[in-house]
């Protein structure tokens, strides 16, 4: 009787660890500007939308829908040499229209001296968010870059600047005193720590792995070189209102893969409430 039982158990746990091998777990929420953390056990090879993304050796992997992602995404995902398609319905997100009024003309429509600098400024950025590092930080878990700060723009918002409308809000704000700290949301390393921008003011740029990068920006000053390593809740610097602000904030901003999207979706990396099996 007890050997008979035996092997029922073997039967099932077999047939079970069969299925969990190709289990894909996702976790976040899939909507336009968000960051889903995944996991496909045994696959070394991920595409989305044909695009390979940097896979951990144990299959973890991250991708970001944009704020204007298409509604039906493909991921494709190498298991055991055969790619297994998957079609991901990505909801769609209804994005503020943020009036923000009182911002200099001239950060509103630059001069042709103005664009060589923001030409620059971009290109800084594209190369601060390119850089490969390799551990991943990013699995440490992400806290609020300020304390007792006040939410004063979403991600995604549709800005009219003086009457104009302007490019979509690339992260979010976050009002505080003039040289409250600042700090880094993870663990990283520091690619970009510049100032004196057009739209950024003082920037710092901290890399977590798996092209996962944070932006602070409008900063009053900054405590970190380019190739510090900084753990999470170091100063990395002040809440300033360089660049084009206002009024004091940080402006906090995510890239993943060249991909900005919402940094509130940082904050759910490793909550189980967000995963299911795909
Ligand atoms: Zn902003």
């Amino acid at each position: 009787m007890r050997k008979h039982y035996k092997v029922i158990y073997s039967i099932c746990c077999s047939l079970f660890a069969a299925n969990s091998v190709h289990a894909v777990e996702v976790c976040g929420n899939f909507a336009q500007g968000e960051l889903i953390q995944a996991k496909a056990e045994n696959s070394a090879h991920i595409f989305l939308n044909d695009k390979e993304l940097p896979v951990l050796e144990d299959g973890t992997f991250l991708f970001a829908f944009a704020r204007d992602a298409q509604l039906q995404q493909t991921l494709q995902i190498d298991i055991d040499g055969k790619l297994t398609n998957y079609t991901i319905p990505v909801a769609p997100t209804a994005w503020d229209i943020q009036k923000i009024n009182g911002v200099p003309p001239r950060k509103v429509t630059p001069t042709d001296l103005d664009n060589r600098k923001i030409d620059k400024e971009r290109e800084d950025l594209h190369t601060a968010l390119s850089y490969q590092i390799k551990t991943p930080y990013w699995q440490k878990g992400f806290v609020m870059p300020v304390n007792k700060g006040r939410t004063s723009g979403n991600f995604g918002g549709q800005r009219i600047m003086n009457g104009k409308p302007k490019s979509p809000h690339q992260g979010m704000d976050i009002a505080a005193p003039e040289g409250s700290p600042v700090y880094a949301a993870s663990d990283g390393v520091v690619t970009l720590s510049d100032g004196e921008y057009f739209y950024t003011g003082n920037v710092v740029v901290i890399a977590h792995g798996q092209n996962l990068s944070t932006i602070y920006a409008h900063l009053k000053n900054r405590t970190v070189q380019k190739g510090d390593k900084v753990k999470q809740g170091d100063i990395i610097g002040h809440v300033g209102k360089t660049g084009r602000a206002t009024g004091p904030h940080l402006h906090w901003g995510a890239s993943i893969n060249g991909i900005r999207f919402q940094p509130l979706s940082l904050l759910k990396i490793g909550d189980k409430n967000f995963c299911k099996n795909l």
